[in-house]
């Protein structure tokens, strides 16, 4: 599918915003194939900041499609400054918004789901075109969006306090949930579209205002999703600074995270940044949702159906080249499988070889990874693979192609101990080792034995291995599924995981709860004071 030719590693690298600042005569957004960009309302210069107005004063930056290392639009980022104006419109815009009944809080996202399903195919395509996913899959991630927004709408006339009995005659407890004030949200580049939207569902339901810092490499996709809420607000005369938006750099990300006039900081990214943000967020005792990174696997028992195994690994192995916090990177085979299940995966991956390519074309199946630094982390690691004693099996190589785009060959690696640095990390880049076990103790052990505790799952049959697989003895991560892939969690389901990825719950059946202060009420509708019996006044 890809034109071999010229070298990939041409062009130098440098940090993300820096490398979006790449001199370029012509812009996609230019290009009639392109003409879906228009359609959402972006423009050649893109303001990224919107506080109720479009208006920013940072550096100019250029969105890079990953197919083909090719300008699509610039965007004006926003500077520390243009924050403060965000975050004074967000802040206004709560006041108003808290006092609005739930269900009509529900009735407007309502309206944005439906926005967003107007948009559906356009706004997909520019996920896949600024991050790199192929076409369904960025038409997926919307689709998240508006699953989140059908959701909170129903969420918005049930979520509820418990009326609790006293000990005392005559009291009760009454339980309420109010919001939290304003909620900012730092997104990956990965998911540059559900997971706001996880986040400003739920949060816009239960009365809050946010804040959106998008990942620098994904602007675009963030001024679209914006200019559609947008859209319903004002036609509903709401205050549009309610759904604020800065993009920009670390900086911004920076202000947003020492900020006590934001309540929560949702934030989503790599496990590094979200140490320090953490800590910040927790040094003001601010609110913290961190969703943070993952080193998923599956294990195959001996009873395992490897005609669901197959396509299960292939598809949370090398889907989205990779870079999903719940991709399958270590496949754990009970000994009796492992030759038969390595020769079946390595031949399910030759298969997908002609048809890794430009995300926007139907063909493809594997697009490219979304930064030609993630290209380097991929050669970085495969090279620290072989030297601590790693077989590449399949796959190791960066393609070179006339498009200059991001692509690699999905790679499985064996030979390794369970415990290798290189295993123990996680790469966002599609690498899969595969270990070998005897007893699933010791398969779990290798689950657990990582620093991150995002999702995993378990080929099985049998009943006893399902019960200790979610038990307390079994995988200790937040995602525990049984003969289904590692990614493809669903909204009733929690995304989110322990250890180092954080604990965060961001979409799930009491994520709500993230978003909310309980406020407990004790009412005594008797004439007594149980509590001051036996104080007298004179
Ligand atoms: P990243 O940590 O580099 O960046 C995430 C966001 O943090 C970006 O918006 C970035 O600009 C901002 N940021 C960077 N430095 C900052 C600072 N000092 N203070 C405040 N904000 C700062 O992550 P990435 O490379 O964009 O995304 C990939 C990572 O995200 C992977 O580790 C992946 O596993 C993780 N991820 C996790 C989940 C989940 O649900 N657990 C979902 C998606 C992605």
């Amino acid at each position: 599918m890809l034109a071999r030719g010229a070298s990939l590693l041409a062009s130098s690298l440098s940090s993300p915003v820096a490398s979006l600042r790449m001199a370029s005569s012509s812009l996609l957004i230019n290009e009639p194939k392109y003409g879906f960009l228009r359609e959402l309302g972006l423009t050649e210069k893109n303001q990224g900041v919107f506080d109720g107005a479009w208006k920013a004063s940072g550096p100019v930056s250029q969105s890079v499609n990953p197919a083909n290392n090719r300008p699509i639009a610039e965007i004006v980022n926003g500077t520390v400054a243009d924050y403060e104006r965000a975050i004074s419109a967000a802040k206004a815009a709560q006041s108003m918004w808290a006092d609005v009944p739930a269900p009509r809080r529900g009735e407007i996202v309502r309206q944005i789901g439906d926005k967003l399903r107007s948009q559906l195919k356009n706004l997909g395509h520019l996920v896949s075109l600024e991050m790199g996913k192929i076409a369904p899959e960025g038409v997926g991630e919307v689709q998240e969006y508006v699953d989140i927004c059908d959701f909170a709408t129903g969420l918005s006339r049930t979520y509820n306090g418990q009326i609790i009995q006293s000990e005392r005659p005559g009291h009760m407890l009454l339980e309420n949930w109010n919001p939290l004030g304003v909620v900012g949200v730092i997104s990956a580049f990965n998911f540059p579209c559900a997971v706001y939207g996880w986040n400003n569902a739920l949060a816009l339901i239960t009365g809050n205002a946010l804040l959106w810092k998008p990942a620098p490499s994904t602007p675009l996709t963030a001024i679209a999703v914006t200019r559609l809420i947008e859209d319903v607000l004002k036609a509903n005369d709401i205050p549009t600074g309610l759904c604020s938006l800065v993009c920009g750099d670390a900086d911004v990300g920076q202000a947003l995270s020492k900020d006590k006039r934001v309540n929560l900081v949702s934030f989503t990214g790599s496990t590094e940044v979200g140490r320090i943000v953490g800590q910040q967020v927790q040094a003001r005792f601010g609110k913290v949702l961190l969703e943070l990174g993952g080193n998923n696997a599956i294990i195959v028992a001996d009873d395992a159906d490897l005609d669901m195994v197959v396509p299960a690994t292939v598809f949370a192995a090398v889907g989205t080249a990779g870079q999903r916090c719940t991709t399958t990177r270590r496949l754990i085979v009970h000994e009796s499988k492992y030759e038969e299940v390595l020769e079946r995966i390595k031949r399910a991956y030759a298969q997908f070889e002609s048809r890794i390519g430009d995300p926007l074309e139907a063909n493809t199946i594997i697009g490219p990874l979304h930064s030609m630094e993630g290209v380097l982390k991929y050669k970085a690691t495969i090279a620290e693979a072989l030297v601590a004693g790693g077989k590449v099996e399949y796959g190791g190589k960066v393609l070179d192609n006339a498009d200059g785009g991001n692509y690699v060959l999905p790679t499985i690696i064996t030979g390794l101990k369970h415990d290798a640095d290189v295993i123990l990390r996680e790469t966002f880049a599609p690498i899969l080792y595969v270990l070998k076990f005897s007893t699933l103790d010791e398969a779990i052990a290798i689950n657990n034995e990582v620093a991150q505790g995002l999702s995993s799952s378990l080929f099985t049959q049998r009943i006893d291995n399902v019960f200790k697989w979610m038990g307390p003895k079994g995988s200790d991560c937040g995602i525990v599924n049984v003969n289904i892939p590692t990614s493809g969690a669903e909204i009733g389901g929690a995304f989110g995981g322990e250890k180092e990825t954080g604990g965060g719950r961001e979409s799930g059946s009491d994520s709500w709860k993230q978003y909310v202060r309980r406020s407990t009420c004790t009412i005594n509708f008797s004439k007594q004071l149980p509590l001051a019996q036996g104080i007298k006044f004179e």
